[in-house]
C-alpha cells in the first residue's frame, strides 16, 4: 500500500467487512533468544478458513447507538469515540481489545497525512464476530488487528506507505505482519519478517482443530523454553527449512498430508507447553490414540491439530472426538469440553469463512 491519505472517508453508514482467518504453524522452530528478551523464530504459517469477521462503519457524531452486545466501550477523546460490539465466542469489548487498539493505532498512523490535519479521521463503529478460540495459539487477536487495520484504512479511504504499514502491524502484535501479508509465509524474527511463500497447489488438506479448555500463557511457555524446556536437537529447524524449500518450489497441497508426522513433531515449543500445562500431555496422547493420526500443536498451544485428506474424513474424526469426550477416553482437562472445529488451509480458490465448529468455545485468558 502506498501514497498519501485519500481525500475523504467513505460516507457514514458504508460498512467495510473483512474476514480474519486463524493461523496454523505448520512448523515452529525457535532459533535463539534476542537481547530484548524475545525469541527469534523460523515458522511456516498458513491461514485457515476458520475465521472471525470484523466490520467497521464510519460513525458520524450522533450516529452511535447506545447498545453493545457485551458492554458499551468507548475509547478515544470526545466528542465521538470508536465503539465495538462483540458476538460469537465470549470476549470482552474492552478498550484493550485488539480491534479498538488497531483502530486507534491506524488513526495515529494516518493522522499526519489526513486532509485538514490536525483533524482526525472520524470515529468508527466496529463489530467483531468471534469464531476463533481466544488465547489458543491460533492467532485470532492478531488476525482481528490486521483485518481492522485494513478495514479502517478502507473506511477512511486512506493509505499508508509500506514501511508505515509494517511498523503499525509490528506494534500491534507479533503475528499481525503475517496476517497483513495474506497467505502462506515463512515468518522469522519475532514475527516481523514475513516472506510470502507460493500458496499450496491443489485441494488443501482438511484440518481438525481441537482446543482444550485450558489456559496456556504464551509468555509462560516462552519463559519455560528459556529455562530449558526445549528439544535437544535442531530437527525442527531442519524440517522447517526443508518445508520452505519445498514450498518455494511449489509444493502440492496433498504432499502436506504425506508429511503429517514430521509436521506434527515440528514445534519447538511443545516441551515448554507441556511443562506449563502438564495435563496437556495426557490429552494429546489420548487424542493421538483416539484418532490414530499425528497430532500437531499450533504456536504455544494449547490447540492441537490433525491433518486429513478430505473434509469428510475430518468431520468423522470430529465425531470421534465428541464420542471420546462423552465416553471419557479423552480426559476432561481445563474447565469444560474442548472446542472442536473442522477447517481447511486457505488456498487461492478458497475464502475465509466462519468456523464449522462442533461446539461453542469459551474464552480463556492468557498473558504474553
Ligand atoms: P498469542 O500467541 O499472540 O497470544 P493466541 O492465538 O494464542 O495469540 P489470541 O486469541 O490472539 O491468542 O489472544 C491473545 C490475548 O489477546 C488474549 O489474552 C486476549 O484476551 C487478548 N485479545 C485482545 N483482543 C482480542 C481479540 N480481538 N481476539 C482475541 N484475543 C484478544
Amino acid at each position: 500500500m502506498s501514497g498519501p491519505a485519500g481525500p475523504a472517508p467513505n460516507p457514514g453508514g458504508v460498512r467495510v467487512l473483512r474476514f480474519a482467518p486463524a493461523k496454523l504453524n505448520l512448523t515452529l522452530a525457535v532459533v535463539g533468544r534476542r537481547e530484548d528478551g524475545f525469541h527469534d523464530l523460523h515458522s511456516v504459517m498458513v491461514p485457515l478458513a476458520l475465521s472471525d469477521a470484523v466490520a467497521v462503519t464510519v460513525a458520524h457524531a450522533g450516529t452511535h447507538g447506545p447498545a453493545v452486545v457485551r458492554g458499551p466501550v468507548a475509547v478515544g477523546g470526545p466528542p465521538a469515540p470508536d465503539t465495538l460490539r462483540v458476538s460469537g465466542l465470549p470476549l470482552a469489548a474492552t478498550p484493550d481489545n485488539l480491534v479498538l487498539r488497531a483502530i486507534a493505532a491506524t488513526r495515529d498512523a494516518v493522522r499526519a497525512t489526513w486532509p485538514g490535519a490536525p483533524a482526525d479521521p472520524p470515529p468508527l463503529a466496529a463489530r467483531l464476530t468471534k469464531r476463533i478460540p481466544v488465547a489458543a495459539g491460533l492467532g485470532g487477536g492478531s488476525s482481528d488487528a490486521a483485518a481492522t487495520v485494513a478495514a479502517a484504512l478502507e473506511a477512511w479511504a486512506a493509505a499508508l506507505p509500506e514501511e508505515g504499514l509494517r511498523d503499525l502491524a509490528a506494534s500491534l502484535g507479533s503475528d499481525v505482519p503475517f496476517f497483513l501479508a495474506g497467505g502462506a509465509a515463512l515468518v522469522t524474527g519475532r514475527g516481523e519478517f514475513v516472506e510470502r511463500l507460493p500458496d499450496l497447489q491443489g485441494e488443501a488438506p482438511a484440518v481438525l482443530i481441537v482446543t482444550p479448555n485450558l489456559p496456556v500463557s504464551t509468555a509462560a511457555v516462552f519463559a519455560a523454553y528459556a529455562r530449558g524446556a526445549r528439544p535437544t536437537s535442531a530437527a525442527v529447524l531442519v524440517a522447517s527449512e526443508r518445508l520452505v524449500s519445498e514450498m518455494r518450489a511449489g509444493l502440492p497441497a496433498r504432499a502436506l498430508f504425506a508429511r503429517a508426522e514430521e509436521l506434527a513433531a515440528g514445534n519447538d515449543l511443545l516441551p515448554a507447553a507441556l511443562e506449563v500445562a502438564p495435563s496437556l500431555a495426557t490429552f494429546r496422547a489420548a487424542l493421538g490414540l483416539l484418532l490414530g493420526r499425528p497430532v500437531g500443536q499450533s504456536g504455544s498451544g494449547p490447540t492441537a491439530w490433525v491433518l486429513y485428506p478430505t473434509l469428510a474424513a475430518a468431520h468423522k474424526a470430529a465425531r470421534f472426538v465428541h464420542l471420546g469426550v462423552v465416553e471419557g477416553t479423552l480426559p476432561p482437562i481445563g474447565g469444560g469440553e474442548p472446542f472442536v472445529a473442522v477447517s481447511t488451509i486457505l488456498t487461492p480458490g478458497l475464502h475465509a469463512m466462519p468456523a464449522d465448529a462442533h461446539n461453542g468455545g469459551r474464552t480463556r485468558s492468557k498473558g504474553r
